[in-house]
């Protein structure tokens, strides 16, 4: 079965990789029980920690799977059936740290903003002064494209002394933030997204509170147990044979960004960003958010006759061009450019001029 490798790739994960990295993974997977390979982790942790912005003590953890991994192994490890988590409920992403929850038997209730729009004070306020001990959020939920107000969660954790768990999965490198100045507990995020490394590994940073809480609480799953995780990573090694590959090529991205700086790296991306957002608004569609992460842009096509998911396929099928389509209700009414990953300017013109074609052939209509 032959896969097309070399369209125009705008999803959110996996996204283009730059040239690098690319040839790294071309490469043969070395032996990883030597103090190479741990040195390699160590520095691994360095830098993520730096980039984050952790706070002193922080610890850094990275996981053989996907996002979700992370998402599944925070829940079960950091929290018992004594805690009382809320969660932000506001698409595809937020679901997930739900049904998480409901599968541990973690008491939660869900904050629900209406679709695709962020949360204001009015949607915590019935939430204060309750018996909560800790906040969990998608700082960027991918599904809608919509951007949490991350200083107004953090306040609200503050003044009711709750533990506060972000999901940065897409809102690494792509939207500001820093750890400290959250006060957040726990911070992950995943190789496919902004970093743009292939998929594999989800990686974590730990705030000392919630170290202490992993120590002290009993595992839930062998595999993801983060207690083995964290002593491991004392050495810069994992408790079980990790996915090597992607590991040698977060090192080699993590140092690319270092070198060349956080700042420039979320340039990048937002003058890409800037640009889509710029010219789409010349064409028949709509931003279906009110707090635009720059990740990625929710777009909905004005005339109804439009079918979202057959503008996915006829992109992919007769343009070499992927965009993200969404799922579940709004299959057909939405689909998502992302501007993450080794994407140009003339990449985003490529994207335009197969938009003028759709119009030109009437299947996108204004
Ligand atoms: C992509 C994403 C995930 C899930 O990641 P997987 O790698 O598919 O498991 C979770 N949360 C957010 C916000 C994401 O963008």
């Amino acid at each position: 079965m032959q896969i097309k490798k070399d369209h125009i790739n705008f999803a959110v994960g996996p996204v283009l990789i730059n040239e690098e990295i690319l040839a790294l993974g071309a490469e043969p997977v070395p032996y990883f029980r030597t103090p190479e390979f741990s040195a390699l982790m160590l520095e691994n942790e360095r830098i993520l920690k730096d980039l984050m912005d952790a706070p002193e003590n922080a610890r850094a953890v990275f996981l053989t799977g996907s996002g979700t991994a992370s998402m599944d192994a925070v829940i079960q490890n950091v929290f018992t059936k004594d805690d009382k988590l809320l969660i932000v409920n506001g698409g595809g992403f937020g679901h997930r740290f739900c049904e998480i929850a409901e599968v541990y038997g973690i008491p939660h209730d869900e904050v629900i903003p209406e679709q695709g729009r962020t949360i204001r004070a009015e949607h915590l306020a019935p939430f204060a002064g309750k018996d909560y001990t800790a906040f969990v959020v998608n700082m960027d939920e991918t599904s809608t494209g919509v951007l949490y107000d991350m200083d107004l969660i953090s306040r609200f954790c503050r003044e009711n002394g709750l533990m506060l768990v972000v999901d940065a999965i897409s809102a690494f490198l792509s939207d500001e933030f820093s750890m400290k100045d959250m006060g957040a507990d726990v911070v992950f995020t995943g190789s496919q997204k902004a970093l743009a490394v292939p998929p594999g590994v989800s990686m974590m940073v730990l705030s000392q509170r919630a170290v202490d809480r992993i120590n002290a609480n009993k595992p839930t799953c062998y595999y993801l147990d983060l207690k083995a995780a964290l002593k491991n990573q004392e050495r810069g090694q994992t408790p079980w044979t990790p996915a090597v590959g992607i590991l040698i090529q977060i090192n080699a991205r993590l140092n690319q960004i270092a070198r060349d700086g956080l700042e420039t790296e979320r340039e990048r991306i937002h003058a890409i960003a800037n640009d889509f957002r710029a010219r789409i608004k010349n064409y028949p569609f709509h931003i279906v958010s009110d707090s635009l992460s720059y990740c990625v842009t929710p777009l909905s096509p004005n005339n109804k006759a439009v079918d979202a998911h057959h503008l996915f396929e006829v992109l992919k099928d007769e343009y070499g061009i992927i965009v993200c389509p969404n799922g579940g209700e709004l299959a057909h009414t939405v689909f998502r450019v992302g501007h993450i990953g080794h994407l140009t300017i003339e990449d985003n013109d490529a994207l335009f001029a197969a938009l003028d074609d759709l119009m030109r052939r009437g299947i996108l209509l204004a």
